[in-house]
């Protein structure tokens, strides 16, 4: 899209129609300007009715029209700001800002279309009232909502107000495990959720390992700051269209969603994936984002979470070395601390998962995608990795 797409010719004196006509050039796609309206043969300005001798319509919206002027006066322009329903001798203060508005939902548009799979993917996602990213979902899992209009949605008890991205309305929501295999509607569409199986672990840890877990008022104080990190995300997408990626490759011991007993006793799902690894392995962040806490934490060791935006972060946990501090700017692929086993954690490895609105989701769904992609058949998923063969030596 050039510059000042739409604003260029309006600007222009009404008698330079080739200046207007290098508009033309604009690049963006026809699915974003929308379906032009048919040419005008005649086009009444005021309560006069002229010939048309040329016309172009750049957006659904925008178009100029050449009349043929009166015998005494040279050509007329006209525009039209509403699809050719009314058309104006002058670009109006009314014109000139349904120009900028067009300029800006156009430019909106072109920021999120970027994001999907295609362009046709794009104009179908923008084309339609509702669109769940993905439409199938499992226990654990986290769903990506698109809407039109804003609003908000009620989902398992609480509220997700949709927010502002490109020429649509977004929030993830997570799945709780409990959920019940069904459809959901959510908008005008309905979420099928299907069920899962979640495999149980029991580990084994030293007696003072387990005393760990007493000591409420380091988890309390830690959970504080984890909190406030969490609480704020940036109001867009910090990521660009290129896929998440695993932060290290790893040995996979705990798979995600597992039911853990630590010594017996029931202690939680395990919600993320240890990745078992020498001490030391360079740690990749998962895509694009801004570091949101890099701290060392008492149970899950030295800690960061990277928030990419909406609500959504990644957090890796059990380093022995951090080397991004709160605050950072990181990119894909950078280098952001080294694999350790610092905390609760029974040797060397990284517990790595995602959260979305404080809630963590399926790490597995993400590598190798982005949610944008998340309804394209083709999506790549990492099939299940080997399970753990000896279950003590699973990690935390
Ligand atoms: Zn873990």
């Amino acid at each position: 899209m050039t510059e000042d797409s739409g604003a260029h010719w309006a600007d222009a004196a009404p008698e330079r129609v080739a200046e207007l006509n290098a508009v033309k050039a604009d690049e963006t796609p026809e699915w974003i300007k929308g379906g032009m309206p048919p040419q005008p043969v005649t086009v009444t300005v005021g309560t006069q009715t002229f010939a048309v001798k040329k016309a172009q319509f750049l957006t659904a919206k925008i178009g100029w029209a050449l009349l043929s002027g009166p015998a005494d006066v040279d050509d007329l322009l006209a525009v039209s700001a509403d699809g050719g329903q009314s058309w104006h001798a002058e670009v109006t203060s009314d014109i000139a800002a349904a120009v900028e508005a067009e300029r800006k939902r156009m430019k909106r548009t072109e920021q999120e279309a970027v994001l999907y799979v295609s362009q046709d993917a794009a104009a179908k996602t923008v084309g339609s009232a509702w669109t769940l990213l993905p439409d199938k979902a499992a226990p654990g899992d986290v769903v990506l909502v698109r809407s039109n209009e804003p609003g908000e949605i009620d989902w398992e008890g609480k509220k997700y107000a949709l927010q502002p991205f490109g020429a649509g309305y977004f929030t993830y929501i997570p799945l709780s495990m409990a959920i019940k295999p069904g459809k959901y509607p959510i908008g005008s569409e309905s979420l099928t959720i299907v069920s899962k199986k979640f495999e149980t672990q029991y580990l084994q840890v030293t007696k003072q390992l387990e005393s760990m877990k007493q000591d409420s008022a380091r988890i309390a104080a830690d959970q504080k700051k984890i909190d406030l990190a969490r609480s704020q995300s940036k109001p867009e997408f910090l990521f660009s269209k290129a896929n998440f990626i695993q932060p290290i490759e790893g040995i996979l011991t705990t798979p995600y969603g597992y039911t853990r007993y630590v010594n017996g006793k029931f202690d939680s799902s395990h919600r993320a994936l240890d990745l078992a690894a020498k001490e030391g392995t360079p740690i990749k962040a998962t895509n694009d984002g801004i570091v949101a806490l890099a701290d060392s934490l008492y149970l899950t060791g030295n800690t960061i979470y990277i928030d990419h935006g909406m609500g959504l972060f990644s957090q890796y946990a059990h380093l022995s070395k951090l080397m991004v501090k709160t605050g950072d700017e990181v990119k894909q692929g950078d280098i952001i601390g080294l694999v350790g086993t610092t905390g609760f954690s029974t040797g060397p490895h990284l517990h790595f998962t995602y959260w979305a609105h404080n809630v963590p989701v399926n790490p597995n769904l993400f590598f190798g995608t982005t949610p944008f992609h998340w309804n394209e058949p083709q999506q790549e998923q990492k099939p299940a990795q080997n399970t753990p063969t000896q279950k003590q030596d699973s990690k935390q």
